[in-house]
Formats: C-alpha cells, sequence, structure tokens
C-alpha cells in the first residue's frame, strides 16, 4: 500500500491546523473546533446554553449531547415505523423517515464539512427535523390539524418542540431533552419559515440537504415502485442531463437498475457539488466575521437559479406523478379517516389513553393531549390502535 503524504509524519510533528501527533491527553471541543471551523460556523464555547441549566461534559460538545439524546430518545426510534411518501405496504425497498433522516444526516454533514461549519450541530438538526411527523406522513399532519381546528392546529414542526420539551423524558427522570438553545430555536425558524430570521449556517445547510435527499431518493422509490420509468423521468432537464453523465461513464447497455442507482447518485452529487460551489462564492465574498452576521444579514444558502428552476422542474414532476397517484390518494384518504375516527374516539372515551397522556388533559387540555398521543404513534401501531378501538368497518 502507498501511503499518503499524512501517514508518513512522525510522532511529534505537527500537521497544518491540527494538534501534535504524539499528544496523548483529550483534545477539547473547543480546541478542535478553533482548528477546524470556519469564522461564521456556530462554534460550542459561543452556546447560549439549555433552558435547565447543566454542568458541561467532560469530553462531549453540547451539540454532540444534543446528537445523543436525540438519537436515545423514543420518538426517533419510532421515525423507523412513519412511512415518507410510501407505507409498508409497498414492500420493503422505498425510504422510512428515518432511513431519510439519515440520508439528510449525511448529506447535510457532507456540505457543512466541506463548508467548515460546526457538524456535530448539522447532525443534531438533521436527526431532529422530521421528529415531529406523525403517522402517515402529511396526511396525518393534515388530518390532525383539522382535528385541532378549534384548539390550534397541528403542524410536525411545532410537534418536534413539544416532543424536545415535555414528551420525552431523559435518564434524570426530567421532562424533555433540554436540548440546546441553539437547537431549539433553529426548530422555531423552520416554524416562522418566512417571518422570522435567517436561520444559522446550518440549519440552512440541513434544509438544502433535505431536499437535495428527497429529490432524489423519492425519484429513486417511484422507479422502483414502478410508478414511473427512467424514459419518463428523462424529459426533466436535471434528469436528462445526469442520465446523459452516467451513460459516459457506464456506456449504452448498463442495467436499468444500475442505470437507477446511478442516477440517485448521479442526482445527489450534481446538487451537492453545485450548491458547494456557489455557496463557497457567496461565502468568500461575505466575509462573516461570526454566525450572528449570518443572522442579522439575513444572509441564505441557495442553489444557484439554474440548479433551482431544474428542481422545480423535477419536484413538480414528482408532485404531479407520485404523490398524486391515485394510490397514493387514496392511501391518503383511509389514513385521514382512520386518525380522524380514532381522535374522535379518545376525545368520548379519555379512559382509553395511556396514563401519561390522562395526566398531561390538565396541562394543555383533552384535545391537544389526544392529538399529542396519536402523532407520536407509528403507522402500523395506529392501524392497529384503528383496529382496536374503533374497530374493523363493515
Ligand atoms: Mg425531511
Amino acid at each position: 500500500m502507498t501511503s499518503s503524504p499524512h501517514s508518513t509524519s512522525r510522532a511529534g510533528e505537527t500537521r497544518p491546523g491540527g494538534a501534535s501527533a504524539d499528544r496523548t491527553e483529550l483534545v477539547t471541543t473547543a480546541e478542535r473546533e478553533a482548528a477546524l471551523l470556519a469564522p461564521y460556523a456556530m462554534f460550542s464555547a459561543d452556546t447560549a446554553g439549555r433552558e435547565r441549566e447543566e454542568a458541561e461534559h467532560p469530553y462531549r460538545g453540547p451539540f454532540q449531547r444534543d446528537r445523543d439524546r436525540i438519537l436515545h430518545s423514543s420518538a426517533f426510534r419510532r421515525l423507523s415505523g412513519k412511512m415518507q411518501v410510501f407505507t409498508g405496504e409497498r414492500g420493503d425497498y422505498h425510504r422510512t423517515r428515518l432511513t431519510h433522516t439519515q440520508e439528510v444526516a449525511s448529506i447535510a454533514r457532507t456540505i457543512g464539512r466541506a463548508l467548515r461549519l460546526n457538524e456535530d450541530l448539522i447532525e443534531a438538526l438533521a436527526l431532529f427535523h422530521d421528529i415531529g411527523h406523525p403517522p402517515f406522513g402529511h396526511a396525518g399532519e393534515d388530518a390532525l390539524d383539522e382535528c385541532l381546528r378549534d384548539h390550534g392546529g397541528f403542524s410536525h414542526n411545532a410537534y418536534g418542540l413539544t416532543i424536545a420539551r415535555e414528551l420525552e423524558t431523559r435518564h434524570d427522570g426530567t421532562p424533555g431533552l433540554n436540548l440546546t438553545r441553539e437547537v431549539l430555536a433553529c426548530q422555531k425558524t423552520r416554524i416562522d419559515k418566512t417571518t422570522g430570521p435567517a436561520p444559522l449556517l446550518e440549519a440552512q445547510v440541513v434544509d438544502l440537504a433535505d431536499s437535495i435527499t428527497y429529490d432524489a431518493h423519492d425519484t429513486d422509490d417511484a422507479v422502483k415502485l414502478g410508478m414511473v420509468t427512467l424514459d419518463e423521468l428523462s424529459e426533466l432537464t436535471l434528469v436528462r442531463d445526469t442520465m446523459a453523465q452516467n451513460r459516459r461513464r457506464l456506456g449504452d447497455e448498463a442495467e436499468p437498475y444500475v442505470q437507477r442507482k446511478a442516477l440517485v447518485h448521479g442526482l445527489i452529487d450534481r446538487q451537492v457539488s453545485s450548491l458547494l460551489q456557489s455557496a463557497a462564492d457567496s461565502l468568500r465574498q461575505q466575509r462573516f466575521r461570526c454566525a450572528q452576521d449570518v443572522i442579522d444579514l439575513g444572509f441564505r444558502l441557495e442553489h444557484d437559479s439554474e440548479l433551482a428552476g431544474q428542481k422545480e422542474e423535477l419536484e413538480a414532476f414528482l408532485y404531479q406523478r407520485v404523490y398524486r397517484h391515485p394510490e397514493l390518494i387514496e392511501m391518503r384518504a383511509r389514513a385521514q379517516s382512520r386518525l380522524a375516527a380514532l381522535f374522535g374516539a379518545f376525545v368520548s372515551a379519555r379512559n382509553g389513553l395511556p396514563a401519561k397522556y390522562r395526566r398531561r388533559i390538565d396541562e394543555v387540555g383533552l384535545h391537544r393531549a389526544v392529538g399529542d398521543y396519536l402523532a407520536g404513534m407509528t403507522d402500523r401501531f395506529c392501524n392497529e390502535q384503528f383496529e382496536q378501538v374503533v374497530g374493523r368497518p363493515s
């Protein structure tokens, strides 16, 4: 094996921008970030702390602890049983809310690392970004919003905050995950999207990675499930250009499943590379001195207009041909009527709620407590509860 120039560093040598190679003591988060992050990144040392004060951890930074708290929460694990676009009735190939979240975290970290942002914060935000999704995706969200229309409505972003602040329990028995104010503030900017301040760059990267991820994987799932063909997709500029590039690499005879995989890879790579190019250009021009400058200036990272237009074209196609597919519309209607019926059943018979949610009625009222219980369910558990509590439809 040929050794890289880095692996030949001798003990005691200091690598550029790094620590001495023979150093044996633990490197603190502050030291590591000082060596690696750009001035516009969110530094752990600058955190505004937590709503309930806690001592610092000896070797884990505040955003790393946030990431761990989210990863170990029960709401996070339940994402494996929540649909992204397709329910489990369509087999096991397609993405769940959990695998979507993992793909977002991976892509967001790639972008964040290249831009020298805080990867711990990015990962925490990515793992958290869809944690408030109820069963049956946006169909479930709309159904609960309707059920709670006279009680403040329902949104998955607001419910994510409820999970973080109230519904989870930590290992010391205290309520909520007690996340840093930065993670909570970033979630709030998702709620007040148009009216609130610009979020930290780490949060902006997660939102951009979310869209890069679902554009690529929904395309893949839709082809695999036979809803659209590669030929139909190749009418779209972004897909056509990506497939042409892939053909130059793979030749014309590649198997369709290889073409499909190459398309997902190409869609992600194209979008990430283009975003990094435009982000590097605009960050170089802005010369931000700290993360607060980004917020104060209302700066937004975005795709260049050409790629943004190509993404719009792909998303409009996916909306028409996949999200509005008759099969999905039917599933959506079935899920919504189940959630509405379950909601009504628990409102009329509150004793059927688990003790935790019966107690919650005193704090947030009956309707919100029922909504919070239903929103935490997986798709499968929701279906089971429907059959047990409401009964099979005749
Ligand atoms: Mg998402």
